[in-house]
């Protein structure tokens, strides 16, 4: 098959590249570099089966010759950085996916959206099944990722009724591992960075808040199985293994052997309590189910963010991070 993958160059996106890859597909990757980096697809650059187009799938989106599967992954992900680019989000995950869509009924691919566990906002249903229609605060600052992929889902799922093209949304749980971006803000590179640098473990609020962290190999294994077997209905992705934001902070001090000392920062607006998949979809379907525990994940993740001490890609944020960034 010939696959395109739009957020190539981002974490998700470039390890899909290589999934589809190692299956003997040809790839067209597409990104535009806005969250990703050209260094997480550098080793695909002599690599005959792939190829790469820097785009904004925002805009009118073309990939010239046939195409079998369009995944579309382009999105700022992590919360410092959709709320520095609210409109960009906003539109990615409307315009963005409807461009996606589109290049798909015209090449008749069958398309695979990814979505987030975002959509069940601070969820009022635990653990979360994909029948709970979600908690959102459409005016608060998450709204801007929230409501655009809750968007796609709809225009997807229209997409699938009224065209009759081949769907599919996967709702994406926590995910980690490497190739991260260091500082992009997200509670496991967060954590990791701030041990290696010996800088302060910055917990938001009491760390009683809970997530579901997913090793980013068994995460892409559960999107391929949903892309070549799955439905049109969405289907949960992620590690039903909950921990507390403090167990967190605690597993990596050990893991590092830091001396980083743990900081209490507030509580930033809007901040799931819980979140927990329900996978119970994804194993009857897909036969899927997470095998990698946090330790090991988290192990290796360190061990990649380690290889990038002391670069340019360490260093911290620029103060104001996380304010909408104008134009
Ligand atoms: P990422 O920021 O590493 O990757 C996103 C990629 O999309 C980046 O390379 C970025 O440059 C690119 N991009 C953004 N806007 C674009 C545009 N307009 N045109 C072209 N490229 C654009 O984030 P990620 O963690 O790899 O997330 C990938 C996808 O998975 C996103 O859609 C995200 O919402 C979804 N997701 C991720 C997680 C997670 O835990 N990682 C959880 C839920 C959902
Ligand atoms: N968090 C934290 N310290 C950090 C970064 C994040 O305590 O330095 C918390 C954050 O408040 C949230 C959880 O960790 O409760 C996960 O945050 P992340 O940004 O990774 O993603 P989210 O799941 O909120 O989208």
């Amino acid at each position: 098959m010939r696959i395109v993958i739009t957020g190539a160059a981002g974490f998700l996106g470039s390890h899909l590249c290589d999934r589809f890859l190692a299956e003997g597909h040809e790839v067209v990757g597409i990104d535009n570099f806005v969250t990703g980096h050209p260094d997480n697809i550098a080793h695909l650059m002599g690599e005959q089966r792939f190829s790469f187009i820097r785009h904004d799938v925002s805009t009118f989106t073309y990939v010239p010759g046939p195409v079998d599967g369009v995944l579309h992954f382009a999105s700022p992900a992590s919360p410092v950085d959709y709320l520095e680019l609210p409109i960009q989000t906003l539109k990615v995950g409307s315009l963005g996916t409807h461009n996606a869509l589109g290049l798909a009924k015209a090449k008749g691919a069958r398309f695979l959206m990814a979505s987030t566990s975002e959509v069940y906002g601070d969820p009022l249903e635990h653990p979360q099944k994909e029948s709970y229609w979600g908690n959102v605060n459409p005016v608060g600052p998450r709204g801007v990722y929230d409501e655009a992929k809750r968007f796609s889902e709809a225009i997807t799922m229209a997409y699938h009724t009224y065209h009759g093209l081949d769907t599919r949304i996967v709702r994406i749980f926590n995910t980690y591992g490497p190739r991260m971006r260091p500082r992009d803000g997200r509670v496991v590179s967060n954590f990791i960075v701030q041990a290696l640098n010996h800088e302060p473990i910055t917990i938001y609020g009491e760390g009683n808040q809970t997530r579901s962290f997913c090793y980013v190999d068994d995460e892409v294994d559960g999107i391929y199985r949903l892309f070549v077997h799955g439905d049109h209905q969405p289907t949960n992705i992620g590690n039903p293994t909950e921990y507390t934001v403090r167990q967190l902070a605690e597993l990596v001090v050990e893991l590092t052997g830091s001396p980083a000392p743990i900081e209490h920062r507030p509580l930033p607006q809007d901040d799931p309590r819980l979140r927990q998949p329900d996978i119970t979809r994804a194993r009857t379907m897909l036969g899927w189910e997470p095998r990698v525990p946090l330790r090991d994940g988290l192990a290796r993740t360190i061990a990649f963010l380690r290889t990038l001490l002391g670069t340019e890609r360490m260093r911290p944020r620029v103060v104001g991070a996380g304010q909408p960034r104008r134009a």
